[in-house]
């Protein structure tokens, strides 16, 4: 039976330029990138803040890829709102602006038929409202975790109070490197283990990704893409496809971490193909798995 994921994060309108081209208010933020992408191996229970902008048709496209959105509160006020613009090495972004809105005062809300969801998605907010929301939970049976460099600096001792009690942190090599001290990847590993950490993704874009578990590491490209349109979202689609398959397992273990990783570089793939979350949305599980196939032979002798 298919185990769902609660997944926490923001809900947003992004405005992007890249060199392919600029789309203004488009659907964003890490819980929405992340429910879609996973949406096509399980049920998603999403948990989030909009405002009062948001629009029914949004919400009605989410409900038509099981995302459940009881979780999604609708706050009185605007949106948040993140504008970005690409350099002509699209591996490169500024931030134009952050404006919050409604998100500066989110306080996560579980539903009560929340609680008992098995597999969950702290997605990258304050590490004080992803404690709040594991307290909130009945005994998940297993919790990633998203952060940034933002919260590595400004809250780290509640930063590793959450990494303490999940499974799986997803991570870059600058945030790992900043926040073990550590700048060799190994010795950074190292010390998330010893804290107790038994899964750790490195996710290092159109370089791939690395899973390091007791099994020891485990290395995937990129999946090649003829050309990367709009990067926003791609870390929560990858999120998203490595969690939402380990939604369609029935043991959780090295195994079945190494092809959820997978399953995540090829949902990143789609997502960086079109603008804001367009390259989701179009998806089955047959194009899904063609390319799933199409790496692993890649890497096969
Ligand atoms: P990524 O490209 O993986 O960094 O994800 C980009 C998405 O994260 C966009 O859709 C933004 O709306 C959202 N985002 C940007 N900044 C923040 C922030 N400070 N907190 C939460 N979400 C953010």
């Amino acid at each position: 039976m298919k185990k769902t994921i609660l997944a926490v994060g923001s809900v947003a309108f992004d405005d992007v330029e890249t060199p392919f081209g600029k789309r203004q208010n488009a659907l964003g933020g890490s819980a929405v990138f992340f429910s879609l992408a996973a949406s096509h191996f399980t049920i998603v229970n999403l948990v989030g803040v909009a405002g009062n902008d948001y629009p029914a048709e949004a919400i009605k496209m989410l409900h038509q890829h099981r995302i459940d959105t009881t979780g999604l509160e609708i706050a009185d006020g605007l949106t948040f709102r993140w504008g970005g613009r690409y350099h002509q090495d699209i591996n490169q972004r500024d931030t134009l602006y952050t404006h919050l809105n409604v998100f500066a005062d989110f306080s996560p809300k579980i539903p009560p038929v929340y609680r008992q969801t098995p597999i969950v998605f702290l997605g990258n907010i304050q590490p004080g409202l992803q404690l709040d929301v594991l307290g909130k939970l009945q005994r998940p049976e297993f919790v990633a975790l998203d952060t940034m460099n933002l919260w590595i600096n400004t809250t780290r001792p509640e930063l590793m109070k959450v990494i303490s009690r999940v499974d799986l942190l997803v991570i870059n090599d600058s945030e790992l490197a900043e926040l073990t001290g550590a700048v060799n990847l190994l010795k950074g590993l190292q010390i998330l283990h010893e804290l107790g950490l038994k899964y750790i993704v490195i996710k290092r874009g159109e370089y791939g990704a690395i899973l390091s578990s007791a099994s020891g590491l485990f290395y995937t490209p990129a999946f090649p893409v003829e050309q990367a349109v709009d990067p926003t979202g791609a870390g929560d689609s990858f999120a998203g496809g490595m969690i939402g398959y380990l939604g369609e397992c029935e043991h959780i273990d090295c195994d079945s971490l190494k092809k959820a990783v997978i399953y995540g570089t090829v949902l990143g793939s789609f997502c960086v193909e079109d603008f804001s979350v367009d390259g989701l949305l179009n998806l089955n599980r047959r194009k899904i798995g063609a390319r799933y196939r199409q790496l692993r032979q890649m890497v096969k002798l």
